[in-house]
């Protein structure tokens, strides 16, 4: 058995990003840039009026002053002549500072009188210009490769004239479930058996993630078929299966996939729920091999499918942000392996968060794993904790789920 930061490790090492691919700004949020973004032009243009006004020489334009007013230079509409000496034109937020102009007067300091241009405030040089360039220069990474786009990125593309940006494909994620007594939902369910959950949990995880699930058709407890039913994920950039892994069915996921190449890189990870997670490679494409138990899967996927996922996208992956919590009832010690508690969070009167254990941990029921909002992380051979003391809390919510 390996520790779970060991085998978050191995997972992401060797991770090879997908392909770029060229998308339209409009459906680009939330994707990766594959390579960095240039400003294809200079923000601003030119010199612009900040404030709506007249552009004036700020030697004249002392308390007091009378200007001259010889034109009017709207926005996108700039003044063809120069400016000289007791003149003033015009201009709007926005508008080109004409030349000779060193200085807005805004309107609000000046009063207006036919072509005269009364001065109530002195004006300092440069006062309410925007420079040329200010925002960014014509070849200046704007967006640098690797980062996830937001709304504010989405805003800098289409204002540094990018119509398209090359992003990173969506991972595409082959999801194999595999049991004799599973059945995907609305279909006959065989005696005994029971619905799949899991292709719909992953493949749900898989979207929120980034990634383009692709649900294979459950296999039967058959080396044969799951070898046959893993084939369909040939193309796919991560291949997960789940079930077929514990140990006395570990044979099955393995030995069928291993028909397709499949090595095993480690199996069996020091944690509880999820112990026997496998992970390998068929060729160059990466295999999760996740626990049947529905909270086994889920939280495993958190922990190691979400990294693959940001690492596939081409992200950097860090380790989910976890919180402090104080207990709200107490915990036994642990064993030598780590222990993801499902639990609910509260606020306690000074605000800071109060975590509580479901007294049942079972890894089949997934009400109970809907109703949780975080998971309280016990270390290895953690010592009991009391009511009140801080543990470390992982919450859905640092997932966005
Ligand atoms: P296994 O890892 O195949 O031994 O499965 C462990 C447990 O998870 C068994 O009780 C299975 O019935 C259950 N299980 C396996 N696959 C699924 C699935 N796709 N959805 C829900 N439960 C499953
Ligand atoms: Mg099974």
């Amino acid at each position: 058995m390996i520790s779970v930061a060991e085998a978050q490790a191995r997972i992401l090492a060797d991770l090879r990003p997908t392909p770029a691919e060229i998308v339209g700004l409009s459906e680009a949020l939330g994707r990766v840039v594959a390579a960095d973004v240039r400003a294809r032009l200079t923000q601003p243009p030119a010199d612009l009026s900040a404030m709506d006004g007249y552009a004036v020489k700020s030697a004249d334009a002392e308390k007091g002053a009378i200007l001259r007013l010889i034109g009017s230079a709207p926005a996108g509409h700039p003044f063809s002549g120069t400016l000289e000496h007791g003149q003033a034109v015009r201009i709007f937020t926005g508008s080109v500072i004409p030349q000779g102009a060193d200085a807005v007067l805004i309107q609000e300091d000046a009063a207006r009188d036919g072509e005269c241009v009364h001065v109530r405030e002195s004006v300092r040089p440069g006062r309410h210009i925007r420079r040329a360039g200010q925002d960014f220069r014509a070849g200046e990474v704007v967006i640098p490769k690797g980062k996830k786009l937001t709304p504010r990125d989405i805003g800098l593309a289409a204002a540094a004239n990018y119509p398209w940006l090359f992003v990173h494909r969506r991972p595409r994620v082959a999801v194999l479930s595999t049991g004799d007594e599973i059945a995907l939902p609305g279909e006959p369910i065989p005696e005994g058996g029971i619905v799949s959950s899991n292709a719909h949990a992953l493949a749900a995880l898989i979207r929120a993630g980034g990634g383009e699930p692709i649900v294979l058709p459950i296999a039967r407890d058959d080396v044969g078929v799951i070898a046959e039913a893993a084939n369909a994920a040939a193309g796919a950039d991560l291949l997960v299966s789940t079930g077929g892994v514990s140990v006395g069915e570990h044979d099955l996921v393995q030995s069928g996939l291993s028909k397709l190449g499949f090595e095993v890189d480690f199996w069996r990870i020091a944690m509880r729920p999820g112990k026997p997670l496998m992970y390998g490679r068929m060729g160059e494409t990466p295999v999760l091999g996740l626990p049947g138990n529905p909270v086994s899967a889920l939280v495993c996927g958190l922990l190691f499918l979400w990294p693959l996922l940001l690492g596939l996208s081409g992200l950097t992956p860090e380790p989910p942000a976890t919180t402090r919590a104080r207990l709200g009832a107490p915990l036994g010690a642990n064993d030598k392996r780590m222990d993801f508690l499902r639990a609910r969070l509260s606020r306690a009167e000074d605000g800071s968060w109060v975590a509580t254990a479901f007294p049942v941990q079972d890894s089949a029921m997934l009400k109970l794993l809907a109703e949780a909002d975080c998971l309280i992380l016990r270390p290895p051979h953690a010592p009991a904790a009391a009511t009140g003391e801080s543990v470390e809390v992982l919450r859905f919510a640092a997932f966005g789920l």
